[in-house]
């Protein structure tokens, strides 16, 4: 079965740039001689550290810990010697512990490979595997997916949907993940379904992406009526999973409510081959795709990267700067995280590192509100941005929250559809962080 043309309301579109990697297929770059692996990689309570200065560990071996039920392990990315437990700046700005590793340049392997695929496999192994994988969404959010697979009983899951959307410009480790994994998919979609019990799975991708609708839509032939193709229509931000599970299903989920709520669950598709890997093959997470792409770079790429690998490092293999930058972004340039140093490591959330050009970063000259109305109608939430970062500016929290500051996704829509180009995302976001900030207070 295949659906087309699905959509949602708002949300606007954005030149894509894509086609400056999405040539490229995923290849491997060499481990580098020391990595640094951070310990809060994902949403929860940072994993805790299970080695020490001195150890010997091995590629794919649990150097550290779950540091609760929302948590997940980590893992090494290379074989060698612990160099010692340090607090680094992570990607996305807080100091977290990490271990850092010297690469002995063997990749000695830590795990047991296996083969579980033709194996009737219970749902408590199944998701133990996910779990001591140290799997987490890797679209960006990093919410750890044992977890996620496991809504509370009084919401039942029904539908499974594996978001192949990738909305963000410039980011395409995903599409090439599908154009070259279209089995690996389909094989954890049926996984996923397995283990949440849902009737329903679709692989839904956006229609800006061809070769990955065909190579999917072949993988799924003869796969039952049960799992379907869903080809989104191209907006931003269509990967959004509230967005995507309205699309999708029409279902709408209510504010601050999880998808769970409508009987759905969303994972990326770098997640679902993750699963597989663990599931059946034994592998843990230690490595992933990344788009390193920009108007700045040389050779943009798709490459396969390990975990601690410093930002300058992922850019020097990759061919180096062809002009000064002007920012760096981990992930797109939308939602991602701009970069003080090229010092940052890789970690399980990182899709994309994106070098903008002096010229492309150059801030515009900020005018005044013209009341277009632009921002209003853009907004996927039906929120009014031009009101909330108003309210915001002025630190006035009661019109911020009774225009429901907290339900904003900071898509960036409203900043990038604005001609007078103010900075609605980031007063909203600031005004967001007050709010939650004085609701716990209030508890
Ligand atoms: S208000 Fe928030 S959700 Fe709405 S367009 Fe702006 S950033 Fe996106
Ligand atoms: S898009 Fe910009 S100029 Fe138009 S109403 Fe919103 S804030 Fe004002």
């Amino acid at each position: 079965m295949k659906l087309e043309n699905l959509t949602f309301r708002g949300g606007t579109h954005i030149e894509e740039f894509k086609e400056l990697s999405s040539g490229s297929l995923p290849s491997p770059m060499p481990a580098p001689g020391k990595v640094i692996l951070t310990m809060s990689q994902h949403i929860g309570a940072p994993a805790k550290p299970l080695v020490k200065k001195g150890d010997e560990v091995k590629m794919g071996q649990k150097i550290a810990e779950a540091g609760g039920f929302v948590s997940a392990p980590v893992h090494s990315s290379v074989s060698g010697t612990v160099l010692g437990i340090v607090n680094y700046r992570s990607a996305t700005g807080q100091l977290v512990q990490a271990i850092e590793i010297e690469n002995d340049g063997q990749d000695s392997l830590g795990y047991e490979e296996v083969d579980r695929s033709k194996d009737d496999l219970s749902i408590e192994e199944m998701l133990d595997y996910i779990k001591e994988a140290g799997i987490v969404g890797m679209g960006g959010a990093g919410f750890p997916t044992h977890v996620k697979l496991q809504p509370p009983k009084d919401t039942p899951v029904d539908t499974i949907i594996i978001n192949g959307a990738e909305c963000e410009p410039y980011l395409t480790c995903d599409d090439v993940t599908m154009r070259t994994k279209p089995e690996k998919i389909v094989a954890g979609l049926a996984l996923m379904m397995k283990i949440a019990g849902a009737k329903k799975g679709f692989i839904a991708i956006e229609d800006n992406k061809p070769d990955a609708i065909a190579a999917v839509e072949k993988a799924l032939e003869g796969k039952g009526e049960n799992m379907a193709l869903a080809v989104l229509k191209t907006k931003y931000p269509q990967g959004d999973e509230k967005r995507i599970i309205t699309a999708v299903t029409g279902r709408e989920v209510p504010m601050g409510g999880l998808p769970a709520a409508v009987g759905c669950i969303v994972d990326n598709v770098g997640t679902t081959c993750a699963i597989v890997d663990a599931v059946y093959y034994g592998k843990p997470l230690y490595e992933r795709v990344v788009t390193v792409t920009g108007h700045a770079l040389n050779e943009p790429k798709n490459l396969l990267v390990r975990f601690g690998t410093t930002i300058g490092e992922v850019l020097d293999y990759a061919g180096g700067l062809a002009t000064e930058a002007g920012k760096i972004i981990f992930g797109g340039p939308m939602m991602g995280v701009a970069q003080a140093s090229v010092d940052s490591v890789t970690d399980k959330r990182n899709n994309g590192i994106l070098v903008l050009t002096k010229e492309e970063a150059e801030p515009q000259r900020i005018d005044p509100c013209i009341r277009c109305n632009r921002c209003v109608e853009v907004c996927p939430v039906f929120l009014e941005p031009l009101i909330i970062a108003s309210a915001s500016k002025m630190e006035n929290w009661d019109i911020a929250q009774a225009n429901d500051v907290t339900a904003c996704i900071e898509c960036g829509s409203c900043s990038y559809i604005c001609p007078s180009h103010r900075p609605l995302t980031e007063l909203i976001r600031f005004g967001k962080q007050e709010v939650m900030a004085m609701n716990r207070k209030k508890k």
